[in-house]
């Protein structure tokens, strides 16, 4: 018998309880042992009915993902499933914890569900680019019809027990001891003898057509370039056919998906964002800093989004700015906030009213006395950083960590006008701060191991993905943004209009594309921060001449109503006067124009991401391939289910990365080194090796 299935026997029912610290994760173990464990029972000459449990936490929590990689084995989930459901006794799933994906697969296939009040089911394989591969598909439409089940299985949400109980996912949410109730309910079915099995049931069947036509319409908006969905869509479709066709159904797409680069993509992601956490030099259990109280410096912004980020956490903020004035406005900034929240119902009244009473403000640093961690939103001006953290060095009790939220100045220069540089470091948030995932948290050089671990863990609190940057200017995002927008406007003066740049990189899966990201960030601060990083450029006078001139020209974007684009009433459209100024710029700087294709619109911005990618990795400001993959998806909209630029140059394949590079070489001119690939690239390429395997020597 397998080591995480046992059997054990009350009352003429035989409990089966799967034990498979910490989640139960559904492996090949748990299949096989399953099987046994049924086939065992079924030869005991009393049996009345089967109980499946879980230990622990929680009833199986999914699948165990690490084997989707592997070929698959039998016994599989599906086999499983129709072993419990052809049962001759009664089998009830007693669900506590959550059920989901592979586990409530398996209560699926079981006769009757019984839940404890506060566990949750579901069925999320959509999310790592998967269906249900285990009769998911066409067991829940039959039991709780075909819309809900659609609405269930794309959304992958987790579901309620009383709202699962409420449309007939669950028959019965135990009122006391959840194993008792169950048995309870196995013994009451077997004295009344009738068994209903999930795969006998019929399925109701008005508007089909209508249905899935709007569903596969939503589908192919909201998860544009996403596979899973729309195989979703019609792997449910197929719940009308006979069962058994079904299911086979099912299980082509779902083996299909499987091996799919999209599913390969998004499990990566689902590693990754777990595996960004883990610090190699910094011990999992190194003590934290206990934080309570938060100050902010700006109520700019930034600063709004980072105040209301905190409030949501539960964290006490003060709040400073240079004025009262300017704290009344950012105050007002963040009611207005928490008012949109209200009218969408997201939060209540009250709810709001607690959060804002944990707000304060002052015009003075000296009410950050007591302050727990201080994240400093103010100008981007290294004079006024240093200023900063001089006077909070002298106001803030001692080990207080001191985080800058600057994009692009150097944490080892602010750190060190005070006098405790191990508690400075950088948290590098995304604008707006309250929605966007990433944090950039940034080590300086002397920033100590428990100030990075606080950060890192504050991330998390906030609901975050934190990820670990060194110094370097633009940290891991922007620094790899530079050559990215680099080429997105080269390719402009080379004959592309804005419109096509944007609209191949969307079509390749970008949340945007490059001109109507700067448009929406500001003309004026991507100028600005290209003069801070002057040292680093090339002396190339057509590099970023578009953005220069754009900026000369007072077109500072979407807040200025004209940029790349020019905006009426929040729509962006193509502008002639721009279309002029581009061709006048070429002719200036002798770039002959020409018709452009989407392929090299793509390759041309997407290599120069990878090769900044390697070079970060490379010099150790990123830790792991991964790290620069969730940073990039997390932050700058690169599509999920590519999973990051350095997994899809693996996809690509490096050597035809490089000899893409080599073309462009040849064929544009290399003078300023744009496409010599970097050391790591060209090592990789010539090893044969791919990037998610590089280690740091
Ligand atoms: P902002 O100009 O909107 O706000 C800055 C605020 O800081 C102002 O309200 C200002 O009064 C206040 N301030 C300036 N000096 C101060 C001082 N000495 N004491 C107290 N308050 C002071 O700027 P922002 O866009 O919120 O950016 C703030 C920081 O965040 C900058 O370092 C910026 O580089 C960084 N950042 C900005 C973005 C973005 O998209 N805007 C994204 C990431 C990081």
């Amino acid at each position: 018998m397998s080591s995480h299935v046992s059997l054990s026997w009350h009352d003429k029912i035989a409990v089966i309880t799967i034990d498979h610290a910490p989640v139960n994760a559904i492996n090949y173990a748990i299949r096989a042992g399953l099987i046994q464990v049924l086939h065992d029972a079924t030869k005991a000459p009393n049996l009345r009915g089967v109980v499946i449990f879980a230990a622990g936490k929680t009833f199986m929590a999914g699948s165990d993902i690490r084997e989707f990689d592997a070929p698959p084995r039998a016994p599989l989930l599906a086999e499983v499933t129709a072993t419990i459901e052809a049962m001759v006794v009664p089998v009830v799933a007693a669900i506590h914890g959550t059920a989901l994906g592979g586990g409530f697969e398996i209560a699926l296939g079981c006769h009757y569900r019984v839940a404890s009040f506060d566990a949750k089911i579901g069925l999320p394989e959509i999310n790592l680019g998967l269906i249900p591969g285990a009769g998911g598909t066409q067991r829940l439409p039959r039991l709780i019809g075909l819309e809900r089940a659609l609405e269930w299985i794309l959304s992958g949400r987790h579901v309620s027990a009383p709202e699962a109980r409420e449309v007939g996912a669950i028959e019965e949410i135990a009122e006391g001891h959840l194993l008792d109730t169950a048995i309870s309910a196995a013994l009451r079915i077997a004295s009344t003898g009738s068994i209903r099995r999930t795969s006998l049931l019929a399925l109701a069947s008005n508007n089909l057509v209508a249905i899935f036509d709007a569903q596969r319409k939503a589908m192919a908006k909201k998860s544009r370039g996403f596979e899973a969905p729309l195989a979703a869509i019609d792997a449910i479709e197929a719940a009308l056919k006979p069962f058994d066709e079904g299911m086979r159904i099912e299980s082509e797409i779902s083996n299909r998906l499987k091996a799919s680069d999209q599913s390969r993509a998004l499990r990566h992601l689902f590693f990754g964002e777990r595996e960004v956490g883990r610090i190699p030099d910094i011990p999992q259990d190194t003590r934290l800093r206990h934080l309570d109280t938060i100050g902010v410096i700006g109520a700019g912004t930034m600063g709004r989004g980072i105040v209301v980020a905190c409030l949501n956490a539960g964290f006490q903020v003060r709040w400073v700015d240079r004025t009262d004035e300017l704290l009344v406005r950012g105050a007002d900034a963040v009611q207005q906030i928490y008012q949109r929240h209200i009218e969408k119902k997201r939060l209540s009244e009250s709810s709001v009213a607690e959060r804002l009473a944990r707000l304060s403000t002052s015009a003075q640093l000296e009410s950050l006395a007591t302050v727990d961690l201080v994240i400093e939103a103010a100008f981007e001006d290294m004079k006024v950083k240093q200023g900063l953290f001089r006077q909070l060095d002298g106001v803030c009790k001692p080990g207080v960590i001191l985080a800058s939220n600057t994009s692009t100045l150097d944490v080892n220069d602010i750190a060190a006008v005070t006098t405790r540089p191990a508690d400075v470091l950088g948290m590098h948030f995304f604008s707006p701060a309250h929605v966007m995932r990433l944090l950039e948290v940034v080590r300086g050089a002397r920033t100590a191991p428990y100030a990075v671990a606080t950060a890192m863990s504050f991330g998390k609190r906030i609901g975050k993905i934190a990820v670990l940057s060194g110094v370097c200017f633009g940290f891991i995002g922007n620094r790899m943004f530079e050559g990215y927008i680099r080429e997105s406007q080269m390719l402009l003066l080379e004959g592309a209009t804005p419109s096509q740049v944007d609209q191949a990189l969307t079509d390749f899966g970008m949340a945007m594309g490059p001109c109507a990201v700067i448009d929406l960030a500001g003309v004026d601060v991507s100028f600005f921060t290209r003069q801070g990083n002057r040292a680093n450029l090339p002396n190339d006078p057509r590099y970023c001449a578009i953005g220069d001139k754009l900026h000369h020209l007072g077109r500072f974007g979407q807040k200025t109503g004209a940029g790349f684009y020019q905006y009426a009433e929040g729509k962006a459209a193509d502008d002639r006067a721009v279309h002029e100024m581009i061709c006048a710029e070429a002719a200036r700087l002798g770039v002959k124009q020409r018709m452009i294709t989407d392929d090299e619109i793509v390759a041309r911005c997407i290599y120069p991401l990878i090769d900044e990618g390697l070079r970060i990795l490379d010099e150790g400001i990123a830790l792991r391939s991964v790290d620069v993959d969730v940073v990039w998806v997390a932050g700058y909209g690169f599509p999920r289910y590519r999973g990051g630029p350095l997994f899809h140059a693996d996809l690509l394949g490096l050597r035809n990365v490089i000899n893409g590079m080599e073309r462009f070489a040849k064929e544009l001119g290399n003078d300023f080194g744009y496409w010599t690939p970097s050391p790591l690239l060209a090592t990789l390429t010539a090893q044969g090796k791919l990037i998610k395997d590089w280690k740091p020597s």
